[in-house]
């Protein structure tokens, strides 16, 4: 990839930070927390307005694994696991996963130095807080980013309110079309990235496998293509990829953090579906100097994710390692597999000739184009309960969910493969009935 950029851009991640974010300066009594956290024990402190965790009510625990061993966490784990801890994550949990960023994406950019947009990492209390927090760190009243529409609306409740002006990009079933998003960017010519005045688009935000809710999975080429726009107009892409760990196919795709030479990816991944989505573990990868300003907002917010909940995915992902934590994946991207292969098949069985749609190759969502129905959203809302049978309307997922959408979302995470079979046969009962 490096060989595709004449030059390398010395990035100016000034122009990124928004006015709010611009303000934060960094809490006196965090950077304590992180400094007494790091003393050794002979070091007598006053400092820390902690609580004593002597006085708390729990002793210790002791969590069963599904393979039948079980992760102890004694006295002593578990008067840290209670207590507050650093805000970027706990150390032992931070570097595992650094380890783990490297294994599968051996970013360009973590040899670079730190003021050059080296590698850092934070963990997250879900990657939902990542998101909203990038957006917040990037977003002034007025500015324009790019995404790819219908998505996620978690996406959209964050984004939305920052008074910024979305500008959707053109996709189909591979994801964005580089070409589509060359037209669009064609309204500015790359020297506009340092006139403010231009306001050439700050970021690109795209979920590049397993869409939610398309189920569309961008190609290598196209992210190359997209990548190369980036290097050009200067804009950072906002790789939102909680998926990437349930790609039915190999080779998994290569990401763009992996591509990143110029340091302008912010990457947010989830464990929320391969370990658990209520224990709320996301991570944070990107350019130090951005990544440092989600830690400040974090200190200022959350003050850091559960250590609890942190302690107990690093005791995990420890006694894992990286190899038994991706034969774990493998194994639920094994159930997913053959959760989507029922849901094709039903869909196969009932809704040919009323409906289209694309095979997932990620996620868990299949996206339904309906046929002779302009609108799904009051064919869901209204009458798809009496018919016994829930999904989405596309609607729900547009920018505007006023606009109309022939698409509905179905999701084949939690149904079996009979639900998913009467379900579907429901649907067409409801879609026969709403075109007649
Ligand atoms: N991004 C996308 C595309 C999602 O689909 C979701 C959850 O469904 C999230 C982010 C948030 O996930 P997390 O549980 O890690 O906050």
């Amino acid at each position: 990839m490096s060989g595709k950029h004449a030059e390398l851009k010395d990035m100016n991640y000034a122009r990124f930070i928004a006015a709010v974010s611009a303000a934060r300066t960094e809490s006196p009594i965090r950077a304590l927390t992180d400094l007494m956290l790091r003393s050794p024990p002979s070091v007598i402190s006053l400092a820390a307005g902690v609580p004593n965790p002597d006085t708390f009510p729990f002793k210790s625990a002791s969590v069963v694994v599904r393979d039948g061993t079980t992760i102890e966490i004694g006295e002593n784990l578990m008067k840290k696991a209670l207590q507050y801890s650093a805000s970027p994550g706990i150390p032992e949990l931070v570097s595992w996963l650094k380890d783990l960023q490297k294994t599968l994406h051996n970013p360009p950019t973590l040899t670079y130095s730190p003021d050059k947009g080296q590698m850092e990492l934070c963990v997250t209390s879900g990657s939902q807080e990542g998101l909203s927090k990038v957006f917040e760190m990037i977003v002034n009243p007025g500015d324009n980013v790019l995404l790819d529409a219908p998505t996620y609306s978690g996406t959209l409740a964050a984004l939305k309110p920052l008074g910024c002006n979305i500008i959707c990009v053109p996709s189909d079933q591979h994801g964005i079309i580089p070409q589509a998003l060359k037209e669009i960017l064609s309204k500015w010519k790359p020297e506009d990235a340092a006139k403010p005045e231009r306001k050439s688009p700050k970021f690109l935000y795209t979920i590049p496998n397993g869409g939610n809710p398309t189920g569309a999975s961008l190609t290598t080429e196209r992210k190359m293509e997209i990548y190369q726009l980036a290097h050009e107009y200067d804009f950072l892409i906002i790789e939102d990829d909680p998926y990437y760990f349930l790609q039915f196919g190999k080779p998994w795709a290569p990401t763009f953090l992996s591509m990143d030479v110029d340091g302008r990816v912010l990457r947010t991944d989830s464990m929320s579906k391969i370990l658990s989505s209520g224990l709320r573990i996301g991570f944070l990868s990107g350019p130090k100097p951005l990544v440092d300003r989600v830690i400040l907002h974090i200190q200022a917010s959350t003050l850091h994710t559960s250590t609890f909940t942190q302690v107990v995915t690093s005791q995990l992902l420890h006694k894992w390692g990286m190899k038994g934590f991706l034969e774990h994946t493998e194994s639920v991207i094994d159930f997913y597999s053959r959760q989507r292969v029922a849901m094709l098949s039903s869909a196969d069985k009932w809704l040919t000739g009323l409906a289209e749609w694309h095979s997932p190759s990620a996620g868990m969502f299949l996206w339904i184009k309906v046929k002779g129905v302009a609108d799904t959203h009051q064919m869901i809302m209204e009458k798809a309960m009496q018919k016994e049978v829930l999904l989405v309307p596309g609607s729900a997922f547009n920018i505007e969910t006023t606009e109309s959408s022939p698409y509905v979302r179905a999701s084949f995470s939690i149904s079996s493969p009979e639900q998913i079979d009467q379900g579907l046969e429901r649907l067409a009962m409801l879609i026969k009935e709403e075109r007649k």
